[in-house]
């Protein structure tokens, strides 16, 4: 029996969203501070999860069944969709707000309490949130944050009580996620990471391409599941790209993200510092060149930190682990091709489906684009095509394990179960015992016969 209803919830959300809303500065900082990205982009972050929740508050609306009136003579027929009971999110340190916000507006919204296990390198947001929501009146136990590492993430995918886990964060623990607790009988959706090309047309305006691969690129220090990590030049605009990319990147401000006026923060740790910067040396051995090297970038802030600037490698072909691999950090590797099906090749071929961009001044390619391109999320001249969150997020082959994308119509069938229920009120007592199989048919149509 649903013992709260959909109006409870709705008010929760409105209560939540304005209180998530006037903390956004508060929630921003603690993100600068433990993320590293710069003030505005983490407000950003803040913003795009209240989305969510804006989406969560018509509730009501996203979890209304269909009703047939007389599916067969005084029979009616409703669906309608009930909640899972506990269901878990665990997040990665790149979103610290914002794929939490991905997930637990809806899942509570739904009717189900949730366990958050967020990122290890970033905790302390996830802790504000839940001061929000509960002072929003959710009640104690709906919404819970359990910190931990592998060992909290194993213990949540396999314990009995918990039916359903989302998951974001780099593929091979999406993977071990989504094998694990399917394995343990659970719902799962487990996105993973990604390796997103923005293909350029030599039609398309070359200076505006540049400058959203720069801000698509190397936005929050590339580490978004979004960011252009390749730059894909379709026949002979490489050249220009790069000028154009250099002089936008010549004057980027590296700082911390507590400097207003920084446009770039460090990376999250010194190890992910130094993995994303090993790239530089695997690319060059690996033949191609480093046409925009960001150790050489000029820093605002403490030497000591976690930076490595804005990186260019051009002259990168399919079999390199700078194209293979998911470097997460600002490196953008840009690859030449021919024509237009080379580069909808190419992201077929590279394993990832998370994001792909074209940029063109040519309707016909840009459809041609979207059709065929293997990717869940398509933007057509925008190079970070997160959906709005009415629509659902989501990649394909492997940027996600699972059926259901995050957030939107499909979050909302990921954290409740269908019923449809077949109901009869009148003329019982008419119906006489039969063992055929029910069906409408055979007595409406004779009945319509007779009519
Ligand atoms: P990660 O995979 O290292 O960690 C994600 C979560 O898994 C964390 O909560 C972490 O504690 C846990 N975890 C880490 N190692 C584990 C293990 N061995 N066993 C069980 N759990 C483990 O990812 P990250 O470095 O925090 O985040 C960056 C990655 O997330 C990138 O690959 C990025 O592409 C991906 N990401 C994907 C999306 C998307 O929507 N597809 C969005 C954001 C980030």
């Amino acid at each position: 029996m649903r013992t709260v209803s959909h109006v409870y919830h709705q008010y929760q959300c409105i209560t939540e969203r304005s209180l998530i809303a006037n903390h956004s500065s508060e929630l921003a900082d603690l993100i600068v501070s433990e993320h590293g990205k710069v003030k505005s982009d983490a407000a950003g972050e803040v913003a795009r999860g209240l989305e969510v929740v804006e989406y969560a508050c018509g509730i009501a609306q996203l979890m209304k069944g269909e009703f047939t009136e007389s599916a067969s003579t005084g029979v009616n027929v409703h669906s309608i969709r009930q909640p899972l009971g506990v269901v878990a999110g665990i997040t990665p340190f790149n979103f610290p707000v914002m794929v939490p916000m991905w997930m637990f507006p809806l899942a509570i919204a739904t009717g189900n309490t949730f366990v958050l296990k967020p990122s290890e390198k970033d905790p302390s947001a996830s802790m504000l949130l839940a001061e929000l929501v509960a002072k929003a009146g959710v009640p104690n136990g709906v919404f819970n944050v359990v910190h931990g590492d592998r060992v909290a993430v194993d213990t949540i995918l396999t314990h009995p009580d918990i039916a359903a886990v989302s998951f974001v964060g780099s593929t091979a623990i999406a993977r071990h996620v989504y094998e694990t607790a399917a394995r343990e009988g659970k719902r799962v959706q487990a996105l993973g990471g990604a390796k997103n090309h923005m293909v350029v047309l030599p039609d398309a305006d070359l200076a505006e391409a540049a400058a959203a691969a720069v801000s698509a690129g190397f936005g929050s220090a590339g580490e978004r599941c979004m960011a252009a990590s390749v730059l894909v030049a379709v026949g002979g605009c490489g050249d220009e790209l790069v000028e154009r990319i250099r002089e936008r990147v010549n004057g980027l401000r590296l700082g911390p993200g507590t400097d207003p006026t920084s446009e770039m923060g460090p990376l999250v740790t010194s190890e992910h510092r130094d993995k994303v910067a090993s790239y530089l040396g695997i690319g060059e051995s690996e033949g191609a060149k480093i046409t925009i090297d960001g150790r050489d970038h000029d820093i605002s802030g403490d030497p000591g930190g976690y930076w490595l600037g804005p990186c260019l490698i051009d002259n990168v072909t399919e079999d390199m682990k700078v194209y293979t691999d998911e470097i997460f950090g600002p490196v953008l590797s840009l690859v030449r091709v021919d024509k237009l099906d080379d580069a909808i090749g190419l992201i077929e071929r590279n394993g990832y489906g998370n994001g792909a961009a074209i940029f063109t001044g040519d309707g016909a390619a840009a459809q041609r684009f979207e059709t065929d391109v293997k990717a869940g999320m398509v933007g057509v001249n925008v190079a970070i095509p997160v959906p709005v969150a009415y629509y659902s997020f989501g990649g394909w082959s492997n940027s996600l394990f699972g059926d259901l994308h995050v957030y939107g119509p499909d979050g909302v069938r990921f954290y409740t179960k269908g019923k449809t229920v077949t109901s009869r009120w009148h003329n019982i007592a008419q119906h006489h015992a039969s063992l055929n199989f029910p069906s409408s048919t055979a007595t409406d149509r004779a009945k319509a016969q007779e009519r």
